[in-house]
C-alpha cells in the first residue's frame, strides 16, 4: 500500500480512537458524534494550553455539543492537560475542535511555513467523511463515510451553480420537483455538504489543468520577493485566519499550484510600513491569476470585500476571531435624494438605456447603485416614474446578456407590463399561469407564484438570473399571498441583485435590513415623497343644487389641511341639515336613495364638464354600485362625434376575436353603450378582455369617466386628469370602515398626468351635503401610510417542498422570515451577552462544602418552586377583605433563601381597588433583640406576605406610620419610633405557640382545589427541612453562592433557548404540521417524503395542496367524466359569494360527498395534532358555488347560457375557469408522479373542454 495512503488510513482510525476516549473522559452519556477526515490538510502542532487559549467565543451556532467540548477544553485543569497530552496528539484534539458545525466545512490551512510541501502531499481519497445532521433540529449526529468515486454535480444531487445543466425541454423552463434549486443566498453552509457529494468530474479537471499547463513559465513568487523564504516570513500571522476556503479548489488546482495561491492568499494589504508593498503585491497577485485563467477565482476570492469580513459559508479556520459579518449593525443604507447629481452625465457616458427626459436625483441614484450592481428598494409614489428603475435593470441585464425577471402581483399587470416592456425592450418574454410567450427571452416577466415555483424547482433560468424586479413588493402586506414574497426572496441565490418598487412606507429601512441581513449584502434605501403633480383635495359639498353645492380645498398642494374651509363646509350642513328638518345628522356610511344619488352625481359631472377635470377616475368600493353608476351616467354623453367613432372601431375589433354568440352578451352590449359615451367600468366582475379594452381606451383618453374598484389602483401608471371618492368607507372583507392613509393616497394618486397637469385634483363627494370629521380627513390624507409587515406562514406546500429538496431545513427558512428579523437582528447583542455569563460561569469556584455540596443546588430549586406556589396562593388568600389582616395581626414576610423570614405585624390593610392589586403596610423587624431592635415600614403585595400567625399584638398603628416617616429626617422621632417598635418587638417575642392561620379552618375558605393545592405547597415546604445541606453551619452563605450560579446558569439556558430554534415563533405550528404529515404518510419518520408527499410537492396552484393530493390518492377522480372531474375540483378554486342556494349537477353530489369525508380527515387529523383548527376547517373551505357552471361549461354550453345559471359576474367565472385550467395541470402531473395514466388522460380532456372561447380568448396586450 501506498505509504502516505496508509498514513492517512491510520489517522483516521486514531481519530476515531481519540473521539472515544475524549468521550469517556468528560461525559457520562458519549455522544455519537465521531471525527472527520480533514482530506488534505495539515494540522498545526500547538499543545493543548495554546489551543485553549484559541477557543473561540460562543455563537448562536453552537449545540449543546460544542459547548460541551469547549467548556471541557477551558475547564480541563492542568494535570488533566498534562495527563491527556502524554496520551494524545495535540492534533488529533484538534480534529475533536474542527467537529465543531460553524467549522467542519471549513479547510485547515497550514499556519506554520516552513513544512508546506510536505503537508500538501497526500494523495485524494475517494472517500469523504459527511457529517450527519438530525433532520429535526439540524444538530450534528454522526459522521459517514461516502464513496465519491465517480460523483458527477448535476441537479439532482447539487444545487451549485457548476452542476450540470438540465437539457432544454419541460423541466428546463419550470424546473421539476425532483430537482434541487440552486443554493439561495445567505444560505450557503447548508448546502455545502451537498457539494461535498458532488466533486468536479474527471473531464473537468482535466480542462482545469489545461488552463495550467503554461503554470510553471509563471513567476513563482511576487516580484517583491527574492524567495520562498522571506515570502513566508512576510507573512503575518494573523493573515492565515483570514483564509477563505473556495469548494474544489483543491481538486483543480496541483499541489504546486496551490501553494503558491496559498502564500499569496497569505499576504492581506495591512495597515503598517507594508502597506505600499502589500498592494502591489495583492495587485500582481490578481494579475498573475488573471493570466492563468483564474479571475474568476480571484473576484471569488475577494468579492466580499468591500464588507470588510467573508461570508461565513466561505469560513476558513479562524480560531479566535467572531465573524465581522456580525458586527454590522444595519444591512439597510439610506442614499440622499435630496442632493442633486450635476456630473450625472459625466460617470455615465454610456448608460445601458437612455431616456429621452432628463432623470430625477432619486432615478439618477438608483441608476448609479444598479450599474454598480447593487441591490436597491424604491420607494415613491406611483407617478413618481419608478418604472425607470426597472427598465433600467432590465436593460442592464440585457446588456450583458444575463437574465432579468419582472414579477407583478397581480396577472392583469404582468401582461400591462409586458406590453410596455417588449415595446421598449423586444427581448422581453411573458410567463403566467395561463400563457407563456418566448420564455428564452432575457427579459422575462412573470407572476410571483411562477418565481417561487421555478426557485424551489431548480429551473435553469435561475442559472443566468442577474436581477429580479418586485413591483408593488409592499404586496408582501397581502394576508393570503404575502407569503410568496418571502419566500422568493428567502430563496434568491446570491448573484442575484433585488430590485423592489414599492409605494411610500414608513419602514422600507427595517425592511432593506432585513432583507440585506438574510441575503448578506447591502441594500440601498432610495426613498422619496415627491410628486411631480403635485395634488390638491377638495371637499365637494352635494345636494344637486347650484345655490347649495360647494367646491372647497381641504388640503392644498403644499400639503396644508385648510380648517376654514373644512369649517365652511359644516356650516352648509347644518344649514342644509336645519332647512330640511334633519335632526340626527347624517351618517356617513348610510346609502343615498338611488334618485338622490343620482341627482348628486349628475351634479358633480356637470361641475367636472365644465371645469375640464376629465378624465377623470371615479373609485367605488363595490361591484355592484359601479354597475349602477354606469347605468347613472350613461345618460350623459361625454364624446365627440370622431371620439365615438374611434371608441366603435377600437371595440369592434376587440370583440371580433370573439364568437358571434359571446358578442352578444349583455356585458358587452351594455359596456360598448356606455364606453361610446365615454363611460368607462372596470372592476374583478367584468370579462378580463373588456378590462383590457377598457384600460387601453383610457389610455387613448377616450373615457372620460371611469368607474373602478380599488384594484385599479394598482398596476400599470394609467392616470387621470382628477379623482374622485364615492365615498370614503369600504368594506374590508369583514367590516365597513374608513379608508386607510395608504389607500387613499395610492388610489389619490392616480391624478395628475406627468407633462400634461399642473395639479391632480382630488374629490371627495359629500353626498347630501354629509361632511366627514376634520381630524378624520386628516389622518386620511396626511396620515403615515401602513408599514410592512410579515405575513409569513407555514403551509404545507412549502415544509413538503423544503423536506424534499432535504438540505434547507424549515427552520432556515422560518429564521429568515420578515417576522423574525426583529429577533434575529438582535442575536449579535444576546450571544455577546451569552458569552459574557459563559466566561462567569467558568470562572466560578465550585462550593468546597462537604456538607451541602450533595443537595444544596436541588435545595434551591424546590425553595424556588415553594415560593413561587406561596406567592401564587397567598395573592388568592390575602386579596379579598378579611378581618383576619386587621392592624396588628402578626405575619412573617422576608422569605429568601439566604436568610430566615423575618417577624412582623400589619399596620394598614387598604382594601383593594377595582385597578390594582392589594398592598398591606408591614412593620417588618429584622433584629428582635432587645436593646437591638431593627424595624421598618413596607408596602408589601399580598404574595410578598409569608405566612399570617394565629396572633395580633395591641400597637398603634397610626403612629407607627407616621413616626416611621418623620424618623427618616428627624431624630427626635427616630427616638420615639424606637421606643413604639421596641414595644411591639417585645410583645412578639412574648408570644406563645405561633402558628399560621389555615386557609379553610381560620379563613373559610371552601374552594377545595385551593385547599388541596395549599397542602401540597405545605408538604413541599417540609420537604425543604430533610435537606442535608441544611445541616451545614454556613448554610445561609453557602446557598446564596449556590443561588447565584443557578441563576447565571437559569440566564445561559434561557439566552441559548432565544438563540436556538425553539424560540422561533412558527415552530409548534411546524411541528403540528408535521404531524399531520406523518398521520397521512406524506412524510416518514426519518423526513423523507413519501410518493404522496412528491404529488403533494407537484401542486402549487392551489391552497389546499394537501386535499387535492388526498383526493387524488383516494381515487375520487379516476373514474368520473373529464366534465364532472373539473367540477369537483373548482370547489377547491371558487372564492366568491353565491346566496342563491347550491345546486350540484346530477352524479356530482357523491363526489362533493367524498371530498368532504376526505377533507374531514385532513380535518381530524389536524386536530390530532393539536392545531386549533375545527375539524370541519377545512370541509368548509371549499365552495362549491361554481360547479354546475363549469360543469356545464365543460359539457359545452354556450357562455350566453352560463351566464344565465348563476348570479356570479362574468369576469369571475372566468378567472375561475383559468385558475380551473392551472389546477388540472396539477392534478395531470401528480397522476404522473403515482402512474395514473387513465387519470392523466382525463385531466388532458377536461383541460381541452375548459379552454374554449371567451373564457380564454388572448389578452389583448399580448397579443395583436
Ligand atoms: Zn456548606
Amino acid at each position: 500500500m501506498d505509504a502516505e495512503l496508509e498514513r492517512t488510513l491510520r489517522l483516521a482510525v486514531a481519530h476515531r480512537q481519540f473521539s472515544d476516549s475524549l468521550d469517556a473522559e468528560f461525559s457520562p452519556d458519549p455522544p455519537a458524534l465521531q471525527l472527520p477526515y480533514l482530506g488534505q490538510s495539515r494540522i498545526p502542532d500547538i499543545s493543548l494550553l495554546q489551543l485553549r487559549q484559541h477557543v473561540p467565543a460562543a455563537s448562536s451556532s453552537d449545540t449543546e455539543e460544542v459547548l460541551r467540548i469547549r467548556q471541557h477544553i477551558q475547564q480541563m485543569d492542568a494535570t488533566t492537560l498534562a495527563r491527556l497530552e502524554a496520551r494524545l496528539q495535540p492534533e488529533e484534539i484538534m480534529r475533536e475542535y474542527l467537529t465543531l458545525p460553524q467549522l467542519q466545512q471549513a479547510t485547515v490551512l497550514e499556519d506554520e511555513p516552513p513544512d508546506v510541501h510536505h503537508a500538501w502531499s497526500y494523495p485524494p481519497l475517494d472517500f469523504e467523511m459527511v457529517l450527519e445532521r438530525d433532520p429535526f433540529n439540524r444538530n450534528p449526529a454522526a459522521w459517514r463515510e461516502i464513496d465519491t468515486n465517480g460523483m458527477e454535480m448535476n441537479s439532482r444531487n447539487s444545487a451549485d451553480f457548476r452542476r450540470e445543466p438540465t437539457q432544454p425541454g419541460e423541466n428546463y423552463l419550470f424546473g421539476s420537483v425532483t430537482q434541487m434549486p440552486f443554493v439561495p443566498g445567505g444560505m450557503e453552509s447548508a448546502f455545502s455538504e451537498i457539494d461535498r457529494f458532488a466533486l468536479p468530474s474527471q473531464e473537468m479537471l482535466e480542462e482545469g489543468r489545461e488552463y495550467l499547463k503554461n503554470f510553471d513559465k509563471l513567476p513563482q513568487c511576487p516580484p517583491e520577493f527574492a524567495d520562498n523564504e522571506e515570502f513566508f516570513f512576510n507573512a503575518s500571522e494573523s493573515a492565515f485566519a483570514k483564509l477563505p476556503f473556495i469548494n474544489g479548489l483543491n481538486d483543480l488546482l496541483s499541489e504546486k499550484e496551490l501553494d503558491l495561491l496559498k502564500k499569496w492568499q497569505a499576504v492581506q494589504p495591512v495597515t503598517g510600513a507594508n502597506k505600499v508593498a502589500d498592494e502591489r503585491l495583492w495587485k500582481d497577485m490578481r494579475s498573475l491569476l488573471e493570466l492563468a485563467g483564474y479571475g474568476e477565482i480571484y473576484s471569488e476570492l475577494f468579492a466580499d470585500d468591500e464588507l470588510d469580513g467573508l461570508d461565513g459559508s466561505h469560513s476558513a479556520l479562524r480560531i479566535s476571531s467572531a465573524t465581522d459579518l456580525k458586527n454590522i449593525k444595519s444591512w439597510a443604507v439610506k442614499v440622499d435624494v435630496g442632493i442633486p447629481i450635476p456630473d450625472f452625465a459625466a460617470k455615465m457616458p454610456n448608460m445601458a438605456h437612455k431616456y429621452p427626459f432628463e432623470l430625477d436625483i432619486f432615478q439618477k441614484q438608483a441608476v448609479l447603485h444598479l450599474e454598480n450592481h447593487d441591490s436597491v428598494f424604491v420607494a415613491a409614489h406611483t407617478s413618481a416614474g419608478k418604472t425607470v428603475v426597472a427598465e433600467y435593470a432590465i436593460a442592464l441585464s440585457l446588456r450583458a446578456k444575463t437574465r432579468c425577471v419582472y414579477t407583478s402581483p397581480i396577472k392583469a399587470l404582468s401582461n400591462q407590463k409586458y406590453r410596455d416592456f417588449k415595446s421598449t425592450f423586444h427581448d422581453v418574454g411573458l410567463l403566467t399561469g395561463d400563457v407563456q410567450i418566448e420564455p428564452n427571452s432575457h427579459c422575462l416577466v412573470m407572476t410571483t407564484e411562477i418565481l417561487r415555483s421555478m426557485l424551489y424547482r431548480g429551473s435553469e433560468i435561475v442559472r443566468d438570473l442577474d436581477w429580479v424586479i418586485f413591483d408593488e413588493v409592499h404586496y408582501v402586506n397581502d394576508a393570503e399571498r404575502g407569503v410568496v414574497w418571502e419566500e422568493i426572496l428567502i430563496m434568491l441565490p446570491a448573484q442575484v441583485g433585488i430590485v423592489m418598487l414599492s409605494a411610500t412606507v414608513p419602514n422600507a429601512m427595517e425592511f432593506a435590513d432585513w432583507i440585506g441581513r438574510i441575503k448578506q449584502r447591502k441594500i440601498y434605501v432610495i426613498s422619496t415623497t415627491k410628486r411631480p403633480v403635485p395634488l390638491e383635495h377638495h371637499l365637494f359639498v352635494c345636494v344637486g343644487s347650484k345655490t347649495i353645492d360647494k367646491d372647497l380645498v381641504i388640503v392644498s398642494t403644499r400639503g396644508e389641511m385648510l380648517t376654514k374651509n373644512h369649517s365652511e363646509a359644516v356650516g352648509i350642513q347644518k344649514e342644509y341639515e336645519k332647512k330640511n328638518n334633519i335632526k340626527m345628522g347624517l351618517s356617513l356610511s348610510e346609502r343615498l336613495p338611488p334618485k338622490q344619488d343620482k341627482t348628486v352625481w349628475l351634479a358633480f359631472m356637470d361641475f367636472v364638464q365644465q371645469k375640464e377635470l376629465m378624465p377623470v377616475i371615479a373609485f367605488v368600493f363595490s361591484r355592484n354600485r359601479c354597475d349602477q353608476l354606469g347605468d347613472m351616467l350613461s345618460s350623459l354623453d361625454l364624446t365627440s362625434q370622431s371620439e365615438k367613432h374611434t371608441i366603435v372601431t377600437f371595440f369592434r375589433k376587440a370583440t371580433s376575436r370573439l364568437n358571434e354568440s359571446d358578442r352578444k352578451l349583455p356585458q358587452i352590449l351594455r359596456l360598448e353603450y356606455y364606453l361610446e359615451r365615454g363611460v368607462g367600468v372596470h372592476h374583478s366582475g367584468i370579462l378580463p378582455i373588456m378590462k383590457e379594452a377598457v384600460e387601453m381606451l383610457f389610455q387613448q383618453g377616450l373615457v372620460k369617466i371611469l368607474l373602478a374598484t380599488e384594484t385599479f389602483a394598482m398596476g400599470v401608471n394609467m392616470p387621470a386628469r382628477s379623482v374622485v371618492f364615492d365615498s370614503i368607507r369600504k368594506h374590508d372583507g369583514t367590516e365597513f370602515r374608513d379608508l386607510h392613509p395608504g389607500e387613499y393616497i395610492q388610489m389619490s394618486g392616480r391624478a395628475g398626468r406627468r407633462g400634461l397637469d399642473k395639479t391632480g385634483t382630488v374629490y371627495i363627494l359629500c353626498k347630501m351635503a354629509r361632511i366627514p370629521d376634520s381630524s378624520k380627513l386628516n389622518h386620511m390624507i396626511l396620515g403615515v401610510p401602513m408599514k410592512l409587515h410579515s405575513q409569513f406562514r407555514l403551509t404545507y406546500g412549502m415544509i413538503l417542498q423544503l423536506l424534499r429538496i432535504g438540505t434547507i431545513s424549515i427552520m432556515d427558512v422560518m429564521k429568515r422570515s420578515f417576522s423574525e428579523h426583529s429577533n434575529a437582528s438582535r442575536n449579535p447583542e444576546q450571544e455577546e451577552q451569552l458569552a459574557q455569563l459563559i466566561g462567569q460561569a467558568n470562572q466560578m469556584v465550585e462550593l468546597e462544602c462537604a456538607v451541602c455540596k450533595a443537595d444544596i443546588g436541588n435545595y434551591c430549586r424546590t425553595f424556588d418552586n415553594c415560593r413561587a406556589l406561596r406567592k401564587k396562593l397567598n395573592t388568592v388568600l390575602l386579596s379579598p377583605d378579611n378581618r383576619l389582616l386587621a392592624p396588628g395581626r402578626v405575619v412573617t414576610t422576608n422569605a429568601d433563601i439566604h436568610r430566615p423570614p423575618s417577624a412582623g405585624i400589619i399596620v394598614s390593610a387598604p382594601s383593594r381597588t377595582p385597578q390594582s392589586e392589594r398592598y398591606f403596610r408591614v412593620l417588618e423587624f429584622s433584629g428582635l433583640e432587645v436593646g437591638s431592635v431593627v424595624a421598618d415600614v413596607r408596602r408589601l403585595a399580598c404574595g410578598e406576605i409569608h405566612q399570617v400567625m394565629n396572633a395580633t399584638v395591641k400597637a398603634e398603628t397610626e403612629r407607627i406610620m407616621s413616626e416611621a416617616e418623620a424618623a427618616k429626617t428627624s431624630n427626635k422621632a427616630k427616638k420615639s419610633f424606637q421606643e413604639v417598635i421596641e414595644k411591639v418587638a417585645s410583645q412578639i417575642s412574648g408570644l406563645k405557640k405561633l402558628e399560621p392561620l389555615s386557609p379553610n379552618k381560620d379563613f373559610k375558605l371552601t374552594d377545595m382545589q385551593f385547599i388541596e393545592q395549599w397542602e401540597e405547597m405545605l408538604a413541599l415546604e417540609s420537604t425543604l427541612n430533610y435537606f442535608d445541606c441544611r445541616k451545614c453551619p454556613d448554610f445561609y452563605k453557602h446557598v446564596e453562592q449556590e443561588k447565584h450560579r443557578l441563576d447565571i446558569v437559569d440566564q445561559i439556558a434561557q439566552l441559548r433557548h432565544l438563540l436556538s430554534n425553539d424560540s422561533l415563533r412558527f415552530l409548534p405550528e411546524y411541528q403540528q404540521r408535521l404531524d399531520v404529515l406523518h398521520r397521512l404518510q406524506y412524510v416518514l419518520p426519518d423526513l423523507s417524503i413519501t410518493v404522496r408527499g412528491r404529488v403533494a410537492c407537484e401542486i402549487s396552484t392551489t391552497e389546499h395542496d394537501l386535499l387535492m393530493a388526498e383526493c387524488v390518492f383516494h381515487n375520487i377522480f379516476t373514474d368520473r367524466q373529464p366534465a364532472e372531474i373539473v367540477a369537483l375540483l373548482s370547489g377547491l378554486v371558487f372564492q366568491g359569494k353565491v346566496d342563491a342556494e347550491i345546486v350540484l349537477p346530477p352524479g356530482l353530489s357523491d363526489g362533493v360527498e367524498a371530498m368532504r369525508s376526505v377533507a374531514l380527515e385532513i380535518g381530524q387529523a389536524q386536530r390530532e395534532a393539536g392545531m386549533k383548527e375545527a375539524v370541519s376547517y377545512v370541509a368548509d373551505a371549499m365552495n362549491f358555488g361554481l360547479a354546475e357552471v363549469v360543469w356545464q361549461w365543460c359539457l359545452g354550453m354556450p357562455f350566453v347560457e352560463i351566464t344565465g345559471l348563476t348570479e356570479v359576474q362574468e369576469g369571475i367565472i372566468v378567472r375561475t375557469m383559468t385558475r380551473l385550467d392551472e389546477v388540472c395541470r396539477d392534478v395531470k402531473a401528480a397522476a404522473k408522479v403515482t402512474g395514473n395514466s387513465r387519470l392523466m388522460s382525463k385531466m388532458e380532456e377536461a383541460q381541452k373542454a375548459l379552454k374554449r372561447d371567451i373564457a380564454f380568448v388572448g389578452s389583448l396586450y399580448t397579443t395583436d
